[in-house]
């Protein structure tokens, strides 16, 4: 895998004793039950790829990271996460899944909840799935107002049939000015239903979303959020975030001089989305594509893209990310930057994050104000 044998020699230096995640979101369809308000979707109906044509996908994508290890001497822990739209609408869920499984990948589902029956819940719980996430908004009244009326109960029953059935399973809100003042509840709600833990996502204005353009929160409310929700971690109810800015609170600060990525935001580093079509993308939240899987394989977009190759480059950041000491274990979440650039008339993938509130050099709030 190109650059990471250069990040393991960064990281661990000697032979490989470092394990690798990569992830492949994988959108098995656009179609969905329910129409939330901060969908980043934009409502099409693209063709979807059949199970024989994805099972024949996912047989390729694991001799890619087979190849790289081989050539790269490093460890990978392959995954794929199954999603949509609402991937318990994908008639062939189950038969893809069961061949992940067999291929040796992990894999998660990421879901509404709202269609799990009792009979997925068996499989799931059979076939070993490391993650099932479940999205929860808030308590039921403003879980309802961003998901639809009736959605929050059937989220509710979808989990607990998964948690009876002994599968793993997460709740993931997505923050806006919608829900940031219910966290501590809706963990609570969470840890009461029995969720594992809870994960946090910014909203990213694009597709549906754009229209909640006014609704991002500002700089310190992102960095207050956080570090409310990350108070409430605890051995029996994990509070996670992957965004970027939530590793930022971390505190870990790379070498100023590296310019290889190390971790952060996973777009053309160490994930790539996959959409129902065969199209492949950074991030399904970037929603530029890169290629398709009916045309070139996995390795080869992943290697060529010229997209995915400035995404791993620092000169291309022109801004404060460009300069930024936490360049290589952060760069922003790069489908905020982009969207929220689009939204101004000035589209740049490689825009500062509007929502981070470090600058350059130290933890100065950027702005306090709801204009960024
Ligand atoms: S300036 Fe960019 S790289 Fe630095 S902390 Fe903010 S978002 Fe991350
Ligand atoms: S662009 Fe944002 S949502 Fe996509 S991988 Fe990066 S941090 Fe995550």
């Amino acid at each position: 895998m190109l650059q990471l044998k250069e990040v393991k020699n960064k990281l661990v230096a000697g032979p490989a004793t470092k394990t690798f995640d990569f992830f492949i979101q994988w959108h098995l369809t656009e179609r969905c039950n329910l129409r939330c308000r901060h969908c980043y979707q934009e409502r099409r109906k693209p063709v979807e790829m059949s199970s024989g044509d994805l099972k024949q996908e996912i047989d390729g994508a694991m001799e890619m990271f087979a190849a790289w290890e081989k050539e790269h001497d490093i460890f990978l822990s392959p995954s794929i996460h199954f999603t949509g739209g609402e991937p318990f609408v994908y008639q062939g869920l189950w038969d893809v899944i069961t061949h992940a499984r067999q291929s040796g990948f992990n894999v998660a589902i990421l879901t509404n909840g709202s269609l799990v029956t009792d009979e997925d819940a068996v499989r799931a719980s059979q076939l070993g799935i490391m993650d099932v996430q479940v999205s929860l908004e808030g308590p039921p009244e403003i879980h309802d107002g961003i998901r639809g009326p009736g959605s929050f109960d059937a989220a509710v029953k979808g989990a607990r049939l998964l948690i009876e059935a002994g599968s793993k399973v997460s709740a993931n809100m997505t923050l806006s000015c919608l829900n940031v003042e219910s966290i501590e509840e809706t963990i609570g709600i969470a840890r009461g239903i029995g969720f594992s833990g809870m994960g946090f996502s910014r909203l990213v204005p694009c597709g549906s979303g754009g229209r909640l353009l006014s609704s991002m929160l500002t700089s310190s409310e992102i960095r207050n959020a956080y570090q409310r929700a990350f108070a409430l971690n605890s051995p029996s109810f994990t509070v996670a975030s992957g965004d970027p800015l939530a590793g930022v609170l971390s505190g870990v600060k790379p070498s100023p001089q590296s310019h290889l990525t190390l971790s952060g935001c996973s777009a053309g580093f160490s994930g790539i989305t996959i959409t129902s079509d065969g199209s492949v993308m950074p991030c399904r939240r970037i929603g530029l594509k890169i290629g398709n899987l009916r045309k070139t394989s996995l390795r080869q977009i992943w290697s060529s893209s010229k997209l995915l190759w400035r995404l791993r480059q620092r000169e291309g950041y022109q801004g404060k990310c460009g300069k930024c000491s936490l360049w290589p274990s952060c760069r922003g979440c790069r489908a905020v930057a982009y969207a929220y650039s689009k939204s101004h008339g000035i589209p740049d993938l490689f825009a500062d994050d509007p929502q981070c509130w470090m600058t350059c050099h130290d933890k100065s709030d950027l702005t306090e104000s709801r204009s960024f």
